[in-house]
């Protein structure tokens, strides 16, 4: 029987200590060669093993084995260049260091499919695995070589989609594509971007779904919030073409977020990963107030479409705040659901 109210992770979760330095993001890795190899498989273990615990219904890899959501993927490409960084300005926010293409971008090697292989091997679970979109690989990275943001976009779509397509076959139920670049550029976003999208999921016959968001709880995503007034409603450029596409699920931010609940009704008929837990502070959600935003959001979305869910990765916080968030969750979602069959 199916579940309902099924409970899930937007991304990350936060790695051991002796991987990675802990609250940290985007921290360097403390291991090196086959240790790294086998202490990214034991955090993998680990990490599994809090969300069943929590009572996950959903589970993922909590990115145990990438230091970032983009550039781990990026590094496994030929065609650009790692050395020689460049420092461009991220959605239009923050300054950051990163790659630069200096050719023809190719994957000549599967990025994550051992990683899914292994996970796949320890759990009968549903497993969502996420990957970088498009458009949000392009804005973290410096183009030498192509010259068009849109070019670029659709060269790592094709190449999204060759990994895609092997993640299926290793038993993946769900592929999800980070794409927080669709709440800063929308123009872009409706001209080509989830056209992109939609290439990049080309062919697939598992779900598929895009996560939107509001960023990690970092200080410049932060600021950046604190300017964008009263109501949040970004969402509203993008939902109507999003509702066309092919994509399956839709992720949003709307835990502690001035995100207007009734835009989900732009949505309608898309499953939608409600985000109940705010991943930009440490105090850990009661059950009720989870329950409460998810009561709201079932105004918007059928019940059989409502995936409680957190607004982003959990990767910076503490391991038992991270912990407490899950157990929140499925707590909140359980509260739901009993209220639903009753
Ligand atoms: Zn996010």
């Amino acid at each position: 029987m199916k579940t309902l109210l099924p409970t899930a992770t937007a991304g990350s979760l936060p790695k051991p200590s002796w991987l990675a330095k802990p609250e940290t993001l985007w921290s360097p890795w403390k291991l090196q060669g086959a240790e790294l190899v086998e202490g990214k498989q034991d955090a993998l273990r680990l990490t599994l093993d809090d969300q069943d615990r929590a009572g996950i219904d959903i589970v993922s890899d909590g990115e145990q084995t990438r230091q970032h959501f983009v550039t781990t993927f990026i590094e496994h490409l030929g065609g650009v260049d790692f050395e020689n960084r460049q420092t461009v300005r991220i959605r239009d926010r923050y300054d950051a260091s990163v790659p630069s293409v200096v050719g023809a971008v190719t994957r000549e090697k599967p990025v994550f499919v051992e990683d899914a292989k292994f996970l796949r091997a320890l759990t009968s679970k549903p497993i969502k695995w996420a990957l970088p979109g498009p458009m949000t690989m392009i804005d973290t990275l410096h183009d030498g070589y192509y010259g068009s943001r849109e070019k670029l976009a659709w060269e790592f779509a094709r190449i999204l989609n060759q990994e895609a397509r092997e993640l299926e076959a290793a038993g993946v139920d769900i592929i999800q594509f980070d794409e927080p670049a669709f709440n800063v550029f929308f123009d872009e976003v409706n001209d080509w971007g989830i056209a992109a999208l939609e290439a990049a999921i080309e062919g697939l016959r598992c779900e598929t779904a895009v996560h939107i968001c509001y960023g990690y709880g970092i200080k410049a995503n932060i600021d950046w919030k604190n300017g964008l007034g009263a109501e949040w409603r970004q969402y509203e450029e993008i939902f109507p073409k999003l509702r066309e596409s092919r994509i399956d699920l839709i992720s949003l931010e709307c835990q502690n977020s001035r995100v207007p609940m009734d835009l989900i009704e732009l949505i309608r008929g898309k499953k939608v990963m409600v985000g109940a837990i705010d991943v930009a502070t440490h105090a850990v959600e009661t059950p009720e107030a989870v329950a409460d935003t998810l009561r709201k959001a079932l105004r918007f979305v059928d019940a059989g479409n409502l995936y409680p869910c957190t607004n982003c990765g959990m990767a910076p916080l503490p391991r038992h705040v991270a912990r407490g968030k899950l157990r929140a969750l499925a707590a909140g979602a359980a509260i739901v659901r009993r209220e639903l069959s009753a």
